[in-house]
């Protein structure tokens, strides 16, 4: 029996975390935990770090330390907190990092980590969005295998040939619309948080939840597809599929249309990213086509969904004006969340920090992490000073 893969999970008490942690449990043999992380749930990561063994658990939030500390009394795992804390774990070698934290709050530690992992499971679409040139540099630099847990970015990366680059036709992104689809754009401005938060085929943390229904998270990922594939935007299509099941295609000028299908259900790609190259059984329940009976498609509508509208077009201008768009969009989704921003307002606020913004130049992560600090407190003061 192979020795059993080395995993850190940064956002284990996160919905992503949770499931690679059902899928860790399923087959423990197969994994050793060292690092478990979380913003400010001590319980539910204290429950993790006893289950798995893990050497260490680190809280972000430093006032959870003494908590977090009696909750792990008489075991054996470590205890940390703070950025520090986060920073120094991310910097024990591992085989896999998963990294599922949620906004750009991942990025320095997803960074950090990368020089001490042989692969990167990404969920973190965010720190790609705002950092993907330096991401991918540095994982160049150290060989480490990028392996997205993306369901859209996961399906592509199964069936990119990058042998065929040169064939290359299009990236087709599928999403499923989120619950507003068919809402008619009057009753935009009256959708509710409880509203939002009911997405029709994903289990989700809140802010993804929020940015699927916005169709901001489509607008992350055509970002994220265009970094991780080193494809242009021009050859990038988002199409709504309701039913979730075909989780991307990518198209070959031979006429050749590949796609990748499944469940809507996300440990089949955080299976994958774990197990790659190879797959393990999970679960999930098996794809039955007979008994979905068709699978259907639309085009977007980007009057009703201008936050995707957005996305391109900070995808087409430069990396300072992704950085606008992800910070932009996670403080109007926290804003939004708190009942201080209705829906409508959400790829509002978005526009006019494209618009007033200029971005500086950004030589490295630092740069970002800065220029998102900036950015989130002037997004903040718009939000409260402006009356739409
Ligand atoms: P979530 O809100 O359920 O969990 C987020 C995790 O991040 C939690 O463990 C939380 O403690 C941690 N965290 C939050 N802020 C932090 C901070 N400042 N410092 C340290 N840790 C912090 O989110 P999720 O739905 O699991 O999503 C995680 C990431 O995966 C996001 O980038 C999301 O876009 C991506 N993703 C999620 C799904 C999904 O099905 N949930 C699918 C695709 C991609
Ligand atoms: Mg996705």
């Amino acid at each position: 029996m192979s020795a059993p893969q080395k995993i850190s999970i940064f956002g284990a008490t996160g919905s992503i975390g949770q499931s690679t942690l059902d899928l860790v449990g399923a087959t423990p043999d197969a994994f050793k935990v060292i690092a478990l992380t979380a913003q400010k749930n001590v319980t539910k990561l204290a429950d993790a770090a006893i289950q798995t063994g893990a050497q260490y658990a680190v809280i972000a939030d430093s006032s959870q330390y003494e908590t977090l500390n009696n909750l792990l009394v008489g075991t054996k795992t470590t205890v940390l907190c703070g950025k520090e804390g986060l920073l120094e774990v991310a910097q024990i070698e591992v085989d896999t990092v998963i990294s599922a934290v949620v906004g750009l709050a991942g990025l320095e530690m997803t960074y950090a980590a990368i020089p001490y992992c042989r692969k990167l499971a990404l969920a973190n679409k965010e720190s790609i969005v705002a950092a993907g040139e330096q991401i991918l540099a540095l994982a160049t630099e150290h060989s480490t295998k990028i392996v997205p847990v993306d369901s859209e970015h996961s399906a592509i990366f199964q069936v990119f040939e990058e042998q065929n680059r040169a064939q290359l036709n299009k990236l087709i992104l599928t999403a499923s619309g989120g619950p507003f689809r068919c809402l008619a754009s009057a009753e935009f401005a009256n959708i509710t948080v409880e509203k939002a938060l009911k997405h029709p085929n994903w289990d989700m943390g809140a802010k993804i939840t929020i940015d699927c229904a916005t169709l901001a998270n489509k607008g992350l990922e055509l970002i994220e597809a265009a970094l991780l594939f080193n494809v242009p935007e021009h050859q990038i299509d988002v199409i709504v599929h309701p039913e979730s099941i075909i989780h991307s295609l990518v198209a070959y000028q031979d006429g050749s249309t590949l796609a990748q299908l499944g469940m809507p259900d996300m440990r089949t790609a955080i299976s994958y990213a774990l197990g790659w190259p190879y797959r393990h059984k999970t679960l999930v329940k098996p794809l039955n086509l007979i008994e979905m009976g068709k699978l259907t498609f639309e085009a977007p509508d980007l009057t009703r969904f201008p936050a995707l509208r957005l996305a391109r077009q900070a995808l087409k201008n430069c990396q300072g004006q992704r950085i606008i768009f992800n910070t932009a969009n996670e403080i109007a989704v926290e804003n939004f969340l708190n009942h201080r921003l209705s829906f409508i307002e959400i790829p509002k606020i978005i526009e006019m920090m494209l618009e007033k913004t200029t971005p500086p130049k950004l030589n490295c992560v630092a740069d970002v992490i800065d220029f998102d600090r900036y950015l989130r407190h002037h997004t903040q003061q718009i939000i409260q000073q402006f009356q739409f």
